[in-house]
C-alpha cells in the first residue's frame, strides 16, 4: 500500500490523481491533502478519502464539517502541514511558483515526490535536483511528454541517449495567423484540442510557454544539455515523446491522451496498471504528422529558453512574470501579444545576480509579478 500526500488536490491533476487512488483502493491510501480554495470540494474529498491531515488555503476554519480522525490547517501556507510523516510519495500538483516551496519541503523531510509542478524545476531545477540527490529523494514526473521519456529509459534515468523529442501538441492556438492572434481571448486559448487541463497550463500550452517549461524540465530531470532536446508539433498528442539512441534507434511512448498514465506510472513503476485506456486503434487514425514550431507567431517559446539558457535567477524571472501575464489575461485584462511583452520586459529589466537559494528566487518572482502589473497598468 502506498500513502500519498496529494498537494493541490482540487485542480485537474490533483482531482486525476483521487480518480487513481478510487480505483486502486489496494494499492493506493490518501494520507493527507491540501487544496486551494474550492471549499465544497474539498469537503467532498475529506469525506470520501478520510486523511489523517487536510489542508486548505482560504482562511475559513472548517474544523465542524471535517471526520472527527482529521487533523485540520487552513490559510496560505497550510498546505506543508499535509507533507506528512508518514507518506511514502508526496503529490505536487499544486499551480506555478510556490509549487517548489513545497518540493524542497518534502526533499528536507526526505519524502520521494511524484511531480506535476513543473515550475518548480523551470525556476529553480539546479536546486531542487542537487538538493534531492544530497537527500536520496527520488523526483518522478507526472508530465505526459517526461512519463514518456522516462518509460522510453526503461524507467532509468541513467540510461545513455542522444537526444530527447518532446512532442507538442501546438496548443488552442495553433492555426491562427499572426493577424487573428492579435484579437485572441482568453475564452479561445481554453479550448485546447486535445487536453483537458487547468486553465493557467492550458494558457502557457497556447503561447508554447508550457513547452519552453518542459524542455528545461526535461534538462534537469534526464541530467542533460539543452542541445540535446528537440521539440517537433505533433496534432494528434499520440506520441508523448521519444528518445533517439546513439545508434539512431529511436523509442516512443503512444497511447490516447491522459494524465492517469502518468499519474499511475509517478507512484507506482515499474508496476503498470490497467488506468481503463482503449487499444490505439492505428486504422482510424490513419496518420500521424509533425511540424516544426512557428517562431514567428510563438515567440514565447525561444524566450523562455532564452532565460533558461542564461540560467541564475532569469527563468525565474520569466516565470513569475509569466504567471502574472495569464492571469492578467484569463481575467481578460490584457491580450495574447501582452503576454510576450510582459516576459520580455521583465527580463530586460532585471539585473539580479546568479545566486540560486529560495530567498532570491521568491525576490526574483515578485519582481517580475511586479514588473507585469506596473507594465500593463494594473
Ligand atoms: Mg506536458
Amino acid at each position: 500500500m502506498k500513502k500519498i500526500a496529494l498537494i493541490g488536490s482540487t485542480g485537474s491533476i490533483g482531482r486525476q490523481t483521487l480518480s487513481v487512488v478510487r480505483k486502486n483502493p489496494d494499492k493506493f491510501e490518501i494520507v493527507s491533502l491540501a487544496a486551494g480554495n474550492n471549499v465544497g470540494e474539498f469537503l467532498a474529498q475529506v469525506s470520501e478519502f478520510k486523511p489523517k491531515v487536510a489542508t486548505i488555503g482560504a482562511t475559513e476554519n472548517l474544523k465542524d464539517k471535517l471526520p472527527l480522525e482529521t487533523e485540520f490547517f487552513c490559510g496560505e501556507d497550510a498546505y506543508l502541514n499535509a507533507i506528512v510523516s508518514d507518506a511514502d510519495v508526496v503529490v505536487v500538483a499544486l499551480v506555478g511558483f510556490k509549487g517548489i516551496i513545497a518540493v524542497l519541503d518534502a526533499i528536507e523531510k526526505g519524502k520521494d515526490i511524484a511531480l506535476a509542478t513543473k515550475e518548480s524545476l523551470v525556476v529553480g531545477g539546479e536546486l531542487v535536483i542537487q538538493k534531492a540527490r544530497e537527500k536520496g529523494v527520488k523526483i518522478t514526473p507526472i508530465d505526459s511528454e517526461h512519463s514518456a521519456i522516462w518509460q522510453a529509459l526503461g524507467f532509468d534515468f541513467d540510461t545513455p541517449f542522444n537526444k530527447l523529442i518532446l512532442t507538442c501538441s501546438g496548443g488552442a492556438f495553433r492555426d491562427m495567423s499572426e493577424e487573428q492572434l492579435k484579437t485572441v481571448t482568453a475564452a479561445d486559448a481554453l479550448k485546447h484540442p486535445n487536453w483537458n487541463m487547468g486553465a493557467k497550463i492550458t494558457v502557457d500550452c497556447a503561447t508554447l510557454v508550457n513547452k519552453a517549461f518542459e524542455v528545461i524540465e526535461a534538462k534537469w530531470l534526464y541530467n542533460t544539455s539543452f542541445d540535446k532536446i528537440d521539440v517537433i508539433i505533433h496534432r494528434q498528442s499520440i506520441i508523448h515523446s521519444m528518445v533517439e539512441f546513439v545508434d539512431g534507434a529511436v523509442m516512443a511512448q503512444l497511447s490516447y491522451p491522459t494524465m492517469e498514465l502518468p499519474i499511475c506510472l509517478a507512484l507506482n513503476y515499474p508496476e503498470r496498471i490497467s488506468v481503463g485506456l482503449k487499444s490505439l486503434d492505428f486504422a482510424s487514425l490513419r496518420s500521424l504528422t509533425f511540424e516544426e514550431i512557428d517562431h514567428k507567431r510563438f515567440p514565447c517559446f525561444n524566450l523562455v529558453l532564452q532565460a533558461a539558457k542564461e540560467g541564475g535567477l532569469f527563468p525565474a524571472v520569466a516565470n513569475g512574470a509569466n504567471e502574472e501575464a495569464v492571469k492578467l489575461f484569463l481575467e481578460n485584462r490584457i491580450g495574447y501579444g501582452d503576454i510576450y511583452k510582459s516576459i520580455y520586459g521583465a527580463l530586460q529589466s532585471f539585473d539580479g545576480g546568479h545566486h540560486v537559494h529560495i530567498e532570491e528566487l521568491t525576490e526574483a518572482d515578485a519582481f517580475a509579478r511586479k514588473y507585469v502589473r506596473d507594465l500593463n497598468g494594473v
